[in-house]
C-alpha cells in the first residue's frame, strides 16, 4: 500500500468519533513501516491493551477501523484460523469486535472476526512472517493470498461502514 501520514490515518477512521480519532495512538515510526509488503497496517495501543487500529485502502480511498480484542479469547492456546489472511496459528488469532460506522455503531452494533493478534497478516502471507504452527497446505501463490487478504480486508471494511 502507499505510506500514509499521521493526518491521513487520523482522518481515516470509519467507526470512532472525531475527537477519538484526534486522540487515538498513532505510530511513530510510519517512515520505517515495510509499506511495500503491506495490504493494511495495522498496531497496538501500548494505553489501551485492547484496543487494536487497522488501516487500509478500498479503491484508492484509506479507511480507518478501530478494533477491541475480546480478551476472553486471548492466551487461548487453541488453533484458529484469521479470517483475513487464512493463516492458521495457535494462540496468536484472536477475535476482534469493531463498532460498525455510525448511528449503527452508537446502538451498540459491532462486527467481529478472526484476526492474527499481531495485525502482521500481510507478512505471513508473503512468507515474511512464519507462525510455528503447521497450518493447511496451500497450493495459492504469494500473490494470490495477497489478492485473497485484500478482498478479506474490503468485506471487513465494507461490513463495519454498512
Ligand atoms: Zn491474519
Amino acid at each position: 500500500m502507499r505510506p500514509l501520514t499521521e493526518p491521513q490515518i487520523r482522518a481515516s477512521f470509519v467507526n470512532c468519533t472525531k475527537g477519538e480519532a484526534k486522540r487515538l495512538h498513532v505510530p511513530r515510526d510510519l517512515a520505517d513501516r515495510p509499506w511495500e509488503d503491506l495490504d493494511y497496517l495495522g498496531w497496538s495501543d501500548p494505553q489501551a491493551p485492547t484496543r487494536r487500529y487497522l488501516v487500509t485502502e478500498v479503491d484508492g480511498a484509506t479507511y480507518g477501523v478501530v478494533l477491541r480484542i475480546n480478551e476472553a479469547s486471548v492466551g487461548a492456546a487453541r488453533r484458529s484460523m484469521c479470517s483475513l489472511c487464512i493463516t492458521v496459528q495457535s494462540g496468536g488469532v484472536s477475535l476482534m469486535v469493531a463498532p460498525r460506522a455510525g448511528k449503527a455503531g452508537q446502538q451498540g452494533n459491532s462486527v467481529g472476526t478472526y484476526i492474527c493478534s499481531d495485525l502482521a497478516c500481510s507478512l505471513y502471507v508473503r512468507g515474511k512472517l512464519r507462525t510455528g504452527t503447521p497450518g493447511m497446505h496451500e497450493t495459492l501463490t504469494v500473490e494470490q493470498r495477497a489478492t485473497r487478504l485484500v478482498a478479506n480486508l474490503e468485506s471487513f471494511v465494507a461490513r463495519v461502514r454498512a
